[in-house]
């Protein structure tokens, strides 16, 4: 609710200024009313420069990423989960992985923090393989909300529905429509398919869980709203409790890269070589992370990468660039949108240094 009275106070500010810039005539030199991310000055005198994705060049950039954000001390942990505002804030790591398995990494890559909201695209994947296209568009959606992850109201205001499978409300939905006989086999299926597309075994962070299964009251509700307007394929508490779980699962820079890379490779996981998901569904879930895998900020990422991307409130963030390059990172401190300051920079900088933002080839 707070992010709502946030928002709604932004938008009557937002007229305000509007109404003022208006009568003075000087609309088109006013700030706009949200600032803007961390990415607008640091990446715009990368983009367009060319070159070719050679070992060399490719380990270069990644160190000039490292080196050039590694002391960025923008943004704080999310502390809306408790668990999360203890996470050592200084872990950076950066992972690039490409089709054919090279992994390039530098910093802190075996690091560990939750998923959080990346786990949101896996399980919308499940959801895709399991009732096809059709079924996720209609009955999850598949547009940005133009609101906050954690909204109510965007719920009622998009006629019951979650408009799209990143938002909170979409992905306890698409956790309540994977299929399973319970919740426990619900909940192993989701697990197992997150560690095929990192071709690890990932681990479970309890302490995270544990802070945020007692504090998701907001999550029930949401689960609650949508069960009333019949979008929920399983009992909408239960479903909420394996989102839980499936936010708590751990990931590195390194599983992040490879998750993405898997992406970037048509759904065969590059290491294992084991096919995760149809490659006629890839660019579905491409899609919706282009519109809306970086929340609210999702369209001047697209703007400056050109690539499908999704990050978490744990601090992760992937970047796919595909046929060339998955990008994993991690790095703690968010944005007001709830995305990783250095992880965008980075990835960002990584995408328009190697010349490989997919709308300019
Ligand atoms: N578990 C978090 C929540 O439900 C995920 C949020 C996120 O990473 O966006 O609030």
């Amino acid at each position: 609710m707070k992010n709502e009275i946030q928002k709604i106070s932004l938008i009557k500010r937002g007229m305000v200024t509007l109404s003022i810039a208006c009568a003075s005539l000087i609309l088109l030199s006013t700030t706009p009313v949200e600032a803007k991310g961390p990415l607008t000055a640091e990446v715009k005198t990368a983009i367009s420069q060319k070159s070719s994705l050679s070992e060399e060049r490719i380990n270069a950039v990644l160190k000039e990423a490292y080196e050039k954000f590694k002391n960025n001390q923008d943004g704080k942990n999310a502390d809306y989960i408790k668990a999360l505002a203890i996470v050592d804030s200084k872990i950076f790591g950066i992972t690039l992985v490409t089709p054919d398995g090279k992994v390039y990494e530098i910093g802190d890559t075996k690091d560990v923090v939750s998923i959080q909201s990346i786990s949101k695209v896996f399980t919308a994947a499940m959801v895709i393989q399991e009732k096809g296209d059709k079924f996720l568009q209609e009955k999850i959606g598949v547009n940005a909300t133009g609101l906050a992850f954690n909204s109510i109201i965007a719920i009622e205001l998009h006629g019951g529905s979650a408009s799209n499978p990143f938002v909170n409300a979409g992905a306890i939905q698409s956790t309540s429509w994977v299929e399973a006989k319970d919740s426990k086999e619900r909940w192993a299926k989701i697990y197992s398919n997150m560690d095929d597309f990192a071709g690890a075994k990932l681990s479970f962070n309890e302490e995270v869980y544990d802070s945020e299964v007692n504090d998701n009251k907001n999550n029930q509700a949401i689960s609650k709203i949508l069960d009333a307007r019949g979008r929920m394929g399983s009992d909408p508490l239960e479903a909420t409790t394996v989102y839980t779980k499936q936010c708590s699962v751990n990931v590195s820079a390194h599983d992040l890269g490879m998750m993405a890379a898997t992406f970037a490779n048509d759904g065969v996981n590059p290491a294992t070589g084991k096919k995760v998901m149809d490659k006629k569904y890839v660019p579905k879930i491409l899609a919706v992370m282009a519109t809306a895998g970086l929340y609210d900020n999702a369209g001047d990422w697209l703007y400056l990468t050109g690539s499908p991307a999704k990050s978490g409130v744990g601090g992760g963030i992937l970047a796919v660039v595909p046929g060339k390059l998955g990008i994993g990172v991690v790095a703690p401190p968010l944005d007001k949108f709830g995305n990783s300051v250095r992880g965008q920079l980075a990835a960002a900088y990584i995408i328009n240094e190697l010349g490989i933002n997919p709308l300019a080839q």
